[in-house]
């Protein structure tokens, strides 16, 4: 059985390139009738928060991401001590002195010489004597041992990787204070839970290299690994700094649909066009990892609001009945309210701005030259509430009186009405209308 899993750390709000992340395991689980898992990399106790694993939960259920099992790694650190131990015994885990500062030293001497800056193993020269010496002093941290080959693997979006173990340095997997990093928490959750395929972000290749040395020492089997590339913004530049800004929360604040959003994530960067999907369903039948390119993908929030639009189009009313009334829209008037403004916002937040101009009247636009046309028709106008009859009774009444016609006719009578040139058929959004302010000048 297919099983995948997202694995963020409660350190934070989650944003795009997360989403870029979660919904492609989820996709994957969901194409194959897999499952798929919330896993929260909670080991580090300063960092991790409850409240943003709850976000985290709640930006997930936001979108429909719904997860089969949740995970969190600061419950199973017993498994991670039972796989430290199987690997100290083997000698693949080994420990190691060094301070932070002794290590920048090393690496800048390495760089100086021109040599890459890969931990150089001093530490399993250390005696015994040597070592219990140094333990006296300071907590030693723990390395695992990498085999100095080549590490390959078909990756399901970059293709054929192969890297030398050589380059890289043995990764620390438990530190002084005996907290056990992400490789290692990872890795032993993946084999564990029966991880059969990681997608994740290509600032993890190396990591993967890594890990596949460090499952097998485990005596496990590697999962099918896809890294998708980053993003950036529209013009290629680094998101890192506005993905503050980005977050999945903030977005939804903004307005934006959750399935534009996925619709969105799940094409981006791939051969296939972008376009507004009904369902993640259908979003999963068709996702393929291996349609994506290496390249970094260009992020334009812009995207989202026509997809926010063209996705409220499509709503019924009985999908958006709750945030009508949460408006103070009368239950009578909720039905019409939304037929009359649904092609004219671009998210849910412009419905508020449609409630308060039926509520409250809108600041009136009059040209010059039309000024003695509106104030004769005005006085045709009677007093709200109306009905469906009222604009064409008005505009009638006008036309007879004016002689005008036409657009000349309906245009400026619009403007006076509801302060712009557009909005939806004016015979459907009088009776919504409560109040003309332009009567009161
Ligand atoms: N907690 C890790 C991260 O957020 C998980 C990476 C992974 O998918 O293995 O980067």
């Amino acid at each position: 059985m297919t099983v995948t899993r997202f694995a963020p750390s409660p350190t934070g709000y989650l944003h795009i390139g997360n989403l870029r992340t979660a919904l492609f395991n989820f996709l994957i689980a969901r194409k194959a009738g897999g499952s798929f898992i919330l896993r929260l990399d909670d080991t580090d106790p300063e960092r991790s928060k409850p409240e943003y694993a709850d976000a985290i939960r709640e930006d997930l259920q936001w979108l429909g991401l719904e997860w089969d099992r949740e995970e969190r790694q600061s419950q199973r650190l017993d498994r991670y001590a039972a796989a430290a131990e199987r690997m100290r015994a083997e000698g693949r885990l080994y420990e190691c002195f060094e301070t932070p500062d002794e290590l920048e030293l090393k690496r800048r001497t390495q760089l100086a010489a021109g040599r890459p800056p890969v931990y150089d193993r001093a530490a399993l020269k250390l005696s015994e004597a040597e070592k219990d010496a140094l333990r006296a002093e300071r907590a030693g941290h723990w390395r695992f041992r990498l085999e100095q080959e080549r590490i390959t693997w078909q990756d399901g979006i970059l293709g054929p990787q192969s890297i030398d173990a050589a380059s890289v340095s043995d990764p620390v997997l438990i530190r002084g204070d005996g907290q056990v990093l992400y490789t290692l928490a990872s890795v032993v959750d993946d084999l564990e839970m029966g991880i059969t395929d990681v997608v994740r972000g290509a600032d993890h290749v190396t990591n993967t290299a890594t890990q596949i040395q460090i499952m097998r020492a485990l005596g496990g089997t590697p999962p099918r690994f896809a890294h998708h590339s980053l993003l950036t913004g529209a013009k290629g530049e680094g998101l890192s700094k506005r993905l503050g800004t980005l977050a999945l929360r903030d977005l939804r604040a903004r307005g934006i649909a959750p399935m534009a959003l996925t619709s969105l994530m799940a094409r981006l960067g791939s051969s296939r066009p972008v376009e507004l999907a009904g369902s993640l369903d259908e979003l999963a039948a068709g996702f393929d990892p291996g349609q994506f390119g290496a390249a970094p993908t260009k992020f334009d929030e812009g995207e989202l609001v026509p997809l926010t639009r063209q996705h409220l189009q499509s709503l019924p009313f009985e999908a958006v009945r709750g945030q009508i009334l949460a408006l103070g829209v009368p239950e009578a008037q909720a039905e019409r309210f939304w037929r009359v403004t649904r092609a004219n916002i671009d998210t849910l937040e412009d419905l508020a701005d449609w409630w308060r101009l039926c509520r409250e009247g809108a600041e009136p636009e009059i040209a010059e030259e039309d000024a003695e046309f509106i104030a004769e028709a005005l006085e045709l106008l009677p007093e709200p509430p109306y009905d469906a009859t009222s604009w064409g009774a008005w505009t009638a009444a006008v036309k007879e009186r004016t002689g005008r016609k036409g657009r000349a006719l309906f245009m400026p009578l619009r403007k006076a009405l509801t302060g712009q040139g557009h909005g939806p058929e004016m015979a459907e959004l009088m009776p919504l209308l409560q109040r003309i302010r332009a009567r009161e000048g």
